[in-house]
């Protein structure tokens, strides 16, 4: 596949500093405002935001299938309705008015400073109307260790794990941007198992390492999607942190699974990195033995090698890093969970989010959640403020970055951030 805008020799006429998350390589979609002004589609460039509704009304995007409307929009919907290779489209042309080898807007100084704002002066948005949520359970290294803590290390796997995508429908209405706080949640929960339940804030509060990605208009019910169609239906990827209260998932989850326990926040990053950007990272998957079903077979490579990282900030200290994992060890790729999703005739539409479920890789360092780190909290874990944590405190920062790097070319995924406040 050749995609104009991925070509690594690429440079901007905007700066870019070097290790940037935000290359001519990347152009990211987002939603953002600056005061007084409406939101709208943006893509990012190094420091710098691309005003997309400001550069249409300036005609730059007129040789492009799309209107002022699918810009002048508080979410990136309107846009991701004209499909895959509109987008392309779409991108190509932005990548071709920022490379210092186009004149076009690069010698119109006073239009260069109505297109271009600082990230720092400008305020990120949700960027879809997100339909509905789908949590995947994708990593096998995950569960795992999850069967271990809760079940059998000798009968970790549940006998469906290698033959099906395990998901499970989440809460769209709960997804928030980078920035925004969560409250610690309250609900049910049986610290002894010898007594009844109490009601109180979770003791347990967890963050799960995951990236989502993101769908593009598809079939009509009764339709399915195969592994080979679906590239051609995901628009892009974000960091995605999947709140959960470990005590109050353990004592709800039987037999319908996840509730409340997860239900109460997912915290998404801004810029939504698109699956085009994140082509030359392609790596093989796992060896899928036993051999799957031939619905979930694919060709090709379907993983994506992605560096993740997550960090805790104590109120008012430095971060300590306490997670670092890749995408790379997603056992079933978004293709496989995307055919498996529609097999039935589910139908999917634009803006849904679908999350891997957390990430962990097969070393300690590389788990995704702070249950397996402190594996169910035997054991914790030293922060350079000197504090420990075996799961996260109130005011506790929770912090996720990503980023793909190959031949001198960084795409990065900026972050996602968000703080524990107390039970209100
Ligand atoms: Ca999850």
């Amino acid at each position: 596949m050749n995609i104009k805008a991925n070509n690594p020799e690429l440079k901007s006429w905007v700066e870019v500093a070097e290790g940037s998350d935000f290359p001519m390589q990347n152009l990211p979609f987002g939603v953002f405002s600056v005061e007084g002004d409406t939101p709208r589609v943006g893509v990012a460039i190094g420091e710098y935001i691309l005003d997309l509704k400001n550069l249409f009304e300036l005609g730059y995007l007129e040789d492009t299938p799309f209107e002022l409307a699918d810009f002048d929009a508080a979410v990136l919907n309107p846009m991701m309705l004209k499909g895959k290779l509109s987008m392309r489209k779409l991108r190509d042309r932005i990548s071709e008015l920022l490379s210092v080898e186009n004149e076009e807007l690069q010698k119109n100084k006073e239009e260069v400073k109505q297109v271009l704002v600082r990230q720092d002066d400008a305020k990120m948005h949700l960027p879809l109307y997100i339909g509905d949520y789908t949590d995947f359970y994708s990593s096998e290294q995950h569960a795992y260790n999850v069967g271990c803590l809760f079940r059998d290390p000798n009968n970790a796997l549940l006998p469906n794990w290698k033959h099906i995508p395990v998901g499970y429908h989440g809460r769209s209405s709960s997804i928030i941007i980078s920035g925004e706080p969560i409250y610690r949640p309250k609900g049910q929960k049986r610290p002894n198992p010898e007594q009844p339940p109490v009601f109180g804030p979770t003791n347990l509060l967890d963050f799960e390492l995951e990236m989502a990605f993101v769908t593009f208009q598809g079939k009509p019910l009764g339709n399915s999607i195969t592994t080979e169609e679906a590239d051609d239906y995901i628009f892009g990827m974000c960091l995605f942190n999947d709140w959960s209260a470990r005590d109050i998932q353990g004592w709800e989850y039987v037999p319908l699974g996840p509730f409340l326990g997860k239900n109460f926040a997912s915290s998404m990053s801004p810029w939504i990195v698109t699956l085009d950007a994140l082509e030359p990272f392609r790596v093989p998957g796992p060896v899928q033995e036993p051999k799957v079903l031939p619905y979930l077979e694919y060709e090709g490579d379907k993983h994506i090698q992605i560096n993740l990282e997550v960090a805790i900030q104590p109120e008012g200290t430095e971060e300590t890093v306490v997670s670092n994992s890749n995408y790379q060890y997603m056992y079933w790729n978004m293709n496989q969970q995307l055919a498996h999703h529609t097999v039935n005739g589910c139908n999917i539409n634009c803006g849904d989010m679908m999350a891997s479920g957390t990430i962990s890789g097969p070393e300690e360092h590389e788990y995704g959640s702070m249950l397996e780190i402190s594996w169910k909290g035997t054991k914790s874990v030293k922060m350079k403020d000197g504090t420990e944590r075996k799961f996260i405190l109130d005011n506790d920062t929770v912090i996720m970055r990503g980023y793909a790097e190959k031949n001198g070319v960084r795409i990065g995924f900026g972050e996602v951030a968000s703080k524990v406040l107390p039970a209100k």
